[in-house]
């Protein structure tokens, strides 16, 4: 991070959105999409897994099942046991075996076995809401989404650039403050720096190469009462707090 001139933190949203996309910039220029996939059918199947499942989990299970059946007419043939025993690993395994069963079917008798490009269609298969959908369409169609999950949520909040309470509106926030263009990438480049930056555990904010500057100080308080940086230490705190209060 050596040669970045921090600002100060009263900064209008759209100069912090702009400071922002030039440090991420920096850090990530071409983040590569963390799930390992062939094409727009794998792809789809790899994010269905990667719910409540770490990405490095979802690329180490995802070669068996794919030796099984690589394409949406294969998967449909497969009994969903046989689909849950590649994937048990997988948190939320049975449903979601189900699920990829479930939606091969539909591929092959509503859309010629073909994963369709559009987000409504995609977030009718069983097991696809809108940001799993938005990352198809974004990571294989290459059109304009931006997928937003919780950590991408709690990130903009931190930075001052969304004060939404909900996933959606805070996509709403981010997409009306970054170019079209980039919003594929910002996603990524966003899940890498939580991943980097972010720890799970208490820590100091004044510290961070965002948050330093972007922050608001009342949201820098706040997380300091709140004991820092992730939920699990919030949790702790909060858990210190109510055995201080007896
Ligand atoms: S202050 Fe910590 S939690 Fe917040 S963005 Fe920076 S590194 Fe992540």
């Amino acid at each position: 991070m050596a040669g970045l001139v921090y600002a100060p933190p009263a900064m209008k949203r759209a100069e912090k959105a702009e400071r922002i996309h030039e440090i991420l910039e920096q850090l990530y220029p071409e983040p590569p999409v963390p799930l390992d996939h062939e094409d727009p059918f794998s792809l789809l199947v790899a994010v269905l897994l990667s719910a409540q499942c770490t990405d490095e989990r979802v690329n180490r299970v995802t070669p068996g099942l794919f030796a099984l059946a690589a394409t949406p007419e294969a998967m449909a043939e497969v009994e969903v046991s046989e689909i849950l025993s590649q994937i048990r690993s997988c948190g939320l395994a049975p449903g979601k075996a189900r699920n990829i069963a479930a939606l091969s079917r539909i591929l092959v008798d509503q859309h010629g076995g073909r994963v369709p490009e559009d987000l409504a269609s995609l977030e009718a298969l069983p097991g696809v809401g809108h940001k799993t959908a938005s990352v198809v369409v974004s990571q294989a169609f290459g059109r304009p989404a931006f997928p937003v999950d919780t950590h991408i949520h709690r990130l903009a909040g931190r930075w001052g650039l969304s004060k939404a309470r909900k996933v959606e509106e805070t996509e709403r926030d981010l997409k009306a403050l970054f170019p079209e263009s980039v919003w594929s990438w910002l996603h990524l480049a966003m899940i890498f720096f939580g991943r980097e930056y972010c720890p799970a555990r208490s820590h100091d904010l004044s510290t961070c190469p965002i948050c330093s500057w972007a922050a608001t100080r009342r949201r820098i308080a706040e997380e300091a009462r709140a004991g820092g940086g992730g939920p699990r230490s919030r949790k702790a705190a909060a858990k210190k707090a109510r055995a201080r209060r007896g």
